[in-house]
């Protein structure tokens, strides 16, 4: 498959979006679920997730899902199939934001610092 690196993150972003709503994803969510808390930013009992790396409490806004291993591989680009077998069956945990963006960013200077 030949594709221009637009139509490559295009197609990347469809791909990420439909996993938003795979089962395999909610099955994580639940898992990481520690039940009700109050939400000290709405002042509402809402679900709280714990954070695998802090280990925190923060509610359903504050997590995201990431994929232990990341889905394009610190080793660069390897295929569409590697990619989805990752994004759908690679392990996953719960983070919060702050966490998964200070994993996400050494992620990316690795993988710069590997291409170059
Ligand atoms: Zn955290």
């Amino acid at each position: 498959m030949s594709l221009t690196q637009k139509q490559n993150a295009y197609i990347k972003a469809a791909v990420r979006k439909a996993s938003l709503t795979s089962p395999e994803r909610k099955a994580v969510l639940d898992k990481a679920c520690i039940g009700q808390k109050l939400n000290l930013k709405t002042n509402r009992m809402s679900k709280h997730y714990e954070c695998a790396h802090c280990k925190h409490h923060f509610p359903l806004k504050r997590v995201q899902v990431d994929h232990i291993s990341p889905i394009v591989p610190l080793s660069g680009w390897d295929s569409w199939e590697e990619l989805f077998d990752r994004m759908f069956n690679g392990e996953m945990q719960v983070l919060c934001v702050e966490c998964h963006s200070v994993k996400s960013k050494a992620e990316a200077l690795e993988r710069r610092s590997k291409s170059s």
